[in-house]
C-alpha cells in the first residue's frame, strides 16, 4: 500500500504539508481572520424564508446570476468588467493557476526531488534563486500561503519574494528584478497583506503591474477593513485582476469569492471552472447578505474600530515597556512580535486560558517571534488581553 502510494503520488504533492486547520472546540477564536459577529436575530426568520426556496432537488444556477447581479451592485463592480465566482477565493486562486499551467513542464521541485535533492518546504528566499525557466507563479513572501500550495497543485513553480524586514514593505526593485528575471504568468499581491496586515505602496504595485509580462492578481480579500482599492483601477492595464472573498465581511461559512476583470480573462478562466461550483444554499444565503449589506458594514466598522483599540492597548498593556509589538494593520487581524522566544509560550499559555490565535514563528525568517490575533468582539478581545497580561507577568 505504501509503496503504491510512494509510486502513484507526484513528489512534490507527497513533500508539501497538508494545509492544517487546529481544532477549536470550545476556544475564543481569534486565529482565522473570521467575522466574531452572527446575523442579528431579527433577519434570521428572513433569511430562512430565502432558503425555504431553494430547490436542493435541482442543480443550481450554473452562473449564479441573482448573486451576481447582487455583487456588482453592492461591490460597484463595473459593467463592463468579467465576474468569476469561486468557492471560495481559494477556489478562484486554483482556476487561474490551471488556466496557465503549461503541462507535462517539469517544475523545479520535482526535478530537485528526481534528483534526490531535498527542496520540501524550502524557506522562500531560496525559491527566489535562478531557476530552470519553469513556468512562474510569484508573490511576496510572508504572504497567503495557498499561492505556494497551488502553484506546486498544478506544476507551476513558485517565487516567493521577500518582503523588506523594515515594517514588510514591498521591496519594488527586488520584486521588479525578480519578475524581470522568472517572467511569472501570474503574480499575487495581497492588499492588504496576510499575515502582516499592512497595505503595500500602491504606486509600487502600479509599477509591478506594468512591467509584469503575466496577469497581476490584487487579492483583496481583506476589502472590508480599509479603504484603499485596485477595483477602480480595472482596465486601467490589460494584465490586472481584482480577486475578493466574502468570507471576512461575515459569511466565511459560504465560501464564496469573486474575481473581477476585462471581459476576455474572465471567459477563459471559467472554462476550468467546475459546473455549479456555488451551491443553491449559498447563492441564496449570500444574495439574500448583500442585499443587507449595512448589517454587515456595521460590524466591519465596529471590528475597524476595536482593531485599533486592541493594537494600542496590547502595546501598552506592561506599563509599555514594548514587550509586545503590535505592526500596524489595514485587515482585521494584527501581527504581533514579542520579546524573543516568547512567542510560543504566550501561543501555548493563551490556548491554556482557551484563546485560539495563529503562532507564526518559524514560518519565515521575518515572522521571527510573531503571532498574529484576529480582532474579536469586545469582550473576547478583553479575555484575550486579561490572559496575555497575566502570562506576561508570569515571565
Ligand atoms: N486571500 C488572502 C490574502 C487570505 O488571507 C485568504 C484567507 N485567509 C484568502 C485569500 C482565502 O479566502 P477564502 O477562500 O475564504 O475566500
Amino acid at each position: 500500500m505504501n509503496d503504491l502510494v510512494e509510486t502513484l503520488i507526484r513528489p512534490e504533492i507527497q513533500a508539501l504539508k497538508a494545509y492544517h486547520v487546529p481544532d477549536a472546540t470550545g476556544l475564543i477564536k481569534l486565529d482565522a481572520m473570521e467575522n466574531p459577529y452572527r446575523w442579528p436575530e431579527a433577519l434570521r426568520d428572513d433569511w430562512l424564508a430565502a432558503l425555504r426556496e431553494a430547490e436542493l432537488n435541482r442543480y443550481p444556477d450554473p452562473q449564479a446570476r441573482d448573486l451576481q447581479a447582487a455583487l456588482r451592485e453592492a461591490m460597484a463592480i463595473p459593467d463592463e468588467m468579467g465576474l468569476l465566482l469561486g468557492n471560495g477565493s481559494d477556489e478562484l486562486i486554483q482556476m487561474l493557476a490551471l488556466a496557465v499551467a503549461a503541462p507535462g513542464k517539469q517544475t523545479r521541485a520535482a526535478a530537485a526531488e528526481a534528483n534526490g535533492e531535498a527542496l520540501g518546504e524550502a524557506p522562500a528566499e531560496t525559491l527566489t534563486k535562478a531557476t530552470s525557466g519553469c513556468p512562474t507563479l510569484l508573490s511576496l513572501d510572508p504572504g497567503f500561503v495557498m499561492y505556494r500550495m497551488i502553484a506546486r497543485f498544478v506544476g507551476l513553480e513558485y517565487v516567493g519574494v521577500a518582503l523588506s524586514a523594515a515594517e514588510f514593505a514591498l521591496d519594488l526593485d527586488t520584486t521588479l528584478a525578480a519578475i524581470e528575471h522568472h517572467r511569472p504568468l501570474l503574480t499575487f499581491i495581497a492588499y492588504p497583506n496576510n499575515p502582516t496586515g499592512n497595505l503595500f505602496d500602491p504606486a509600487a504595485i502600479e509599477r509591478i503591474i506594468a512591467a509584469s509580462p503575466g496577469l497581476v492578481i490584487v487579492d483583496e480579500a481583506y476589502a472590508p477593513f480599509t479603504d484603499a482599492s485596485f477595483l477602480p483601477r480595472l482596465g486601467d492595464w490589460p494584465n490586472l485582476l481584482v480577486m475578493r472573498t466574502v468570507s471576512k465581511m461575515g459569511l466565511a461559512g459560504l465560501r464564496l469569492g469573486y474575481l473581477a476583470g476585462p471581459a476576455g480573462w474572465i471567459a477563459q478562466i471559467d472554462k476550468v471552472r467546475l459546473p455549479y461550483n456555488i451551491n443553491c444554499l449559498s447563492q441564496a444565503s449570500a444574495t439574500f447578505a448583500l442585499r443587507h449589506r449595512d448589517v454587515l458594514d456595521a460590524q466591519t466598522e465596529t471590528i475597524r474600530a476595536e482593531r485599533g483599540r486592541l493594537a494600542s492597548a496590547l502595546a501598552e498593556l506592561d506599563g509599555g515597556q514594548g514587550r509586545l509589538k503590535p505592526f500596524p494593520s489595514e485587515a482585521n487581524f494584527l501581527l504581533v512580535r514579542t520579546r524573543p522566544g516568547q512567542a510560543g509560550a504566550l501561543f501555548t499559555g493563551l490556548r491554556e486560558h482557551g484563546i485560539l490565535i495563529k503562532h507564526l514563528d518559524g514560518s519565515h525568517p521575518l515572522l521571527a517571534d510573531c503571532l498574529r490575533i484576529t480582532v474579536g468582539t469586545p469582550d473576547e478581545n478583553a479575555a484575550l488581553l486579561a490572559a496575555l497580561a497575566a502570562l506576561l507577568d508570569d515571565h
